[in-house]
Formats: structure tokens, C-alpha cells, sequence
């Protein structure tokens, strides 16, 4: 067998979890999983390490770290690895290749840093990570000489269009949205909506934090901060057009008027197994388009008054500095306050509105000062509520 790629995979029980395991399983022999880390869910890791036969688990919660070792779950030559410390110290084991940053929030941005320090090359869906601190990341990716590449099927798709151009020819970048589960329900009743509602998205099965993040689109404001940081392009060369079917999963325009887009069915299999594989192509592990069937596809610019979030990060994006890091930690306090029946859905763009009226944006001269800011932002934010 020829050397396999060796994969740590930080958030293995999540969605994008369970997605790069698809993969992984689908290609035994060009992908090994060696590292495997969670919040706390025990029982889903000792299911994985078992069927993959990984050596090396971190949990973050240190209790349910603890009861990993006791349980009897795992095969007695497993290493565990605790904390924030023990996520850091397994993105950094020898032996890996590529780590796959799919942990939800900013938890994962010191992990990802120990990481791209150790060399590793970095598969990133973790997109918190590079709006809070995509300064940084950038900055660190570069000095260690390390690829961070974008395992968001928006970015993954940018990534495809640009394969061999030259950048100075690239007009902008077309980013699609869903418009997720509110698209065309009535603006009046958006104020009723509830968090059972705001998790059901109709094209994408995916996390509770993304999920809402769909229906307010703040997550496609946090995509074109993703895409700025990842593709070293303008604020004004990032367009998003609302794009119900998720099968165009972006495009590049470039100078001469050519459009090129990529397209796949709306699973993110696809764009796990092109960034797992890259630069190599291999058959996929789904189904793929169907063109014997009738396939319509449709666009229309974003209402903006139906999205407000996005027009905030949109702003946080044009203002830069730490206004995106303000944008981003406000944005996770407010879901989550929605999600535990906090605060209405409206108050979601409200909360963020108002942390970034109350906080000045400053050009971070220190990954400290980005952290400074991110809490600031939180304790504001969570005035609010
Ligand atoms: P999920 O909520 O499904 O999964 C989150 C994962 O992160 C779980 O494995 C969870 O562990 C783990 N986790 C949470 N907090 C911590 C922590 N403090 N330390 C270690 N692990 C932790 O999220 P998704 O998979 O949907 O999303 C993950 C990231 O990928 C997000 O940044 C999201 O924006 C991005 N993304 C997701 C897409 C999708 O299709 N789902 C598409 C593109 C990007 P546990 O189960 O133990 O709680
Ligand atoms: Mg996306």
C-alpha cells in the first residue's frame, strides 16, 4: 500500500465529523485516521476509534475526558489527550499530515495555531476561526509554509473555479446562499419564529450553530469574511447571490466576463473529498447530478432587509480591524441565547447591531488584542440579553 495521508479530525462527532468519516471510509487506502477530538461525546469517540482504529482522543471537557479513561469504551493502548491544551497537543502530533478544523466556534483557533506551527496542513470548516483572528491565521500559515485549505463548500468550490488562473485577472468572487428555512416566509411573522423552526433547513443537514447561522444568513456574512481572508481579495470584489437549489456552489467572474462555477448535489462529501484528496481526484462516495432529469437552477440578489445580520458582517468586513471579531462573538452569543429561548429571532441582528455600535473597531497589532476584543465583545453582547 502506498503512504496514506494521516488525518487528525478536531470535531469528529459533529456534522463535518461525520461527513470526513464518509470519506475517510470511502478511500481506506489513500486516508488514515489517526487523531480524533470533541466536546464530550465519549461514547460517539469510542465508536469511531474503535471502527478506525485510532490511537490518539481529546476530549475538551476534562470530566468527560476523565470517565473516557475509565469506561472501558476504548482499547487499552489509546492515549487521551484533555482540554484546550490536549486538542493543541493532538493538531500537533507527529505523525499527521492534515488536520481537519470542523470544531464550531473559536475554540478551535489555538488548536489550529499549534497545528499550522507543527507544519500541518489544515482543512478548515472552522470558518469562526479565520473572522476572528484570519490576520493571524494567515500570517502564521505563510511563516510556517503550510496550506490552509477551505473545507466550506463555498470556498472549496472558489478554490476549484481559480485552479490555474491568475489572480490580477480575477474580477470577483460569486458567493451562493440557500437563504435557508425564512427565504420566503412572510417578513411580519420572522419575529414568531422559533429555534425548532430555525433548524430545519431545507437543503443542508448540519450543526445547531450553522444551522440558525443559515436562516439569519450571518453565516454567509461570515463566509465573505472567510472568503477575504482565504482568496486575498476586496471587500467590494465579494458578491453572495441567493441561489435556492445549493448545487452551484459558487463562482469566480474574472476580468474578461467568464464565468466559472462549480457544481455537485448539496452534500458536503464533495467538497470534504476534493480538500482530502487534493491535489488528486478519485470517484466520490454519492451520487452525483443527475442530467436525465429536468434541473432548474435560479438566482436572486439577496433583501437585504430580510437579512440583516448579513448586512452587518458585510459592514464589519468594509470596517475591518477587529470589527468582524466583534461581529463574530456577538453573533455566537445571540444564537446561542436564541437557541435556549432567550431572545426572539429578530434580536439576533438587534444584539449584533448594538455590540457593534458600542465597541470601536481597532487595527489588532497582536493575536491578544483580537482575544481582547472577542471577550469585549461577548460581555457586551451578553448585556444585551
Ligand atoms: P456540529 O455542532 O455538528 O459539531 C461540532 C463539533 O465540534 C462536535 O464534534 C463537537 O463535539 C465539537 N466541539 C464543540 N465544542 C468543542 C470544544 N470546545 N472542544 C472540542 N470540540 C468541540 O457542527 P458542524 O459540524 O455543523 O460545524 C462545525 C464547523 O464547521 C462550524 O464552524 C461550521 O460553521 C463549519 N461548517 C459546517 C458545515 C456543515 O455542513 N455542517 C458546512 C461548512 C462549514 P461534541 O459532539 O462532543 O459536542
Ligand atoms: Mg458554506
Amino acid at each position: 500500500m502506498s503512504e496514506r495521508k494521516k488525518i487528525v479530525l478536531l470535531g469528529a462527532t459533529g456534522s463535518i465529523g461525520e461527513n470526513t468519516l464518509k470519506v475517510i471510509s470511502g478511500h481506506p487506502d489513500k486516508l488514515e485516521l489517526v487523531g480524533i477530538a470533541a466536546h464530550s461525546k465519549i461514547k460517539k469517540l469510542a465508536k469511531i476509534a474503535r471502527e478506525f482504529n485510532v490511537q490518539h482522543v481529546a476530549c475538551f471537557d476534562e470530566h468527560a475526558g476523565k470517565e473516557a479513561r475509565s469506561n472501558g469504551d476504548f482499547s487499552a493502548d489509546t492515549k487521551f489527550y484533555n482540554g484546550l491544551k490536549g486538542l493543541s497537543e493532538i493538531a500537533s502530533l507527529p505523525e499527521a499530515d492534515l488536520v481537519v478544523a470542523a470544531v464550531v466556534g473559536t475554540t478551535g483557533l489555538k488548536p489550529v495555531l499549534a497545528a499550522i506551527e507543527a507544519g500541518k496542513d489544515i482543512a478548515l470548516a472552522n470558518k469562526e476561526i479565520l473572522v476572528l483572528a484570519g490576520k493571524f491565521v494567515m500570517a502564521a500559515a505563510k511563516k510556517h509554509d503550510v496550506n490552509i485549505l477551505p473545507l466550506d463548500s463555498e470556498h472549496d468550490a472558489i478554490f476549484q473555479c481559480l485552479n490555474g488562473e491568475k489572480k490580477k485577472e480575477v474580477k470577483k468572487l460569486i458567493l451562493t446562499a440557500s437563504g435557508g428555512s425564512f427565504r420566503e416566509r412572510p417578513f411580519e411573522t420572522l419575529s414568531q419564529v422559533t429555534p425548532e423552526e430555525a433548524l430545519s433547513h431545507p437543503n443542508w443537514n448540519m450543526g445547531k450553530k450553522i444551522t440558525v447561522d443559515c436562516s439569519t444568513m450571518a453565516n454567509k456574512g461570515l463566509e465573505i469574511i472567510e472568503a477575504h481572508w482565504l482568496f486575498d481579495v476586496r471587500p467590494e470584489q465579494i458578491e453572495v447571490v441567493i441561489h435556492p437549489q445549493s448545487i452551484v456552489h459558487s463562482m469566480v467572474e474574472f476580468v474578461d466576463g467568464s464565468i466559472i462555477a462549480q457544481l455537485s448535489p448539496p452534500s458536503m462529501t464533495f467538497a470534504i473529498q476534493h480538500i482530502l484528496l487534493h491535489p488528486d481526484r478519485h470517484p466520490g462516495v454519492e451520487a452525483t447530478l443527475d442530467f436525465s432529469q429536468t434541473l432548474s437552477l435560479e438566482f436572486n440578489p439577496p433583501d437585504l432587509k430580510r437579512f440583516p445580520c448579513f448586512a452587518l458582517a458585510r459592514q464589519a468586513l468594509e470596517t475591518g480591524g477587529t470589527a468582524p471579531a466583534i461581529f463574530n462573538a456577538a453573533n455566537e452569543v445571540a444564537v446561542s441565547a436564541f437557541l435556549a429561548n432567550k431572545i426572539g429571532f429578530l434580536q439576533i441582528a438587534a444584539i449584533i447591531d448594538k455590540t457593534m455600535k458600542n465597541l470601536k473597531s481597532i487595527e489588532p497589532l497582536s493575536l491578544d488584542e483580537v482575544l481582547l476584543a472577542d471577550t469585549e465583545a461577548r460581555k457586551t453582547a451578553k448585556s444585551f440579553i
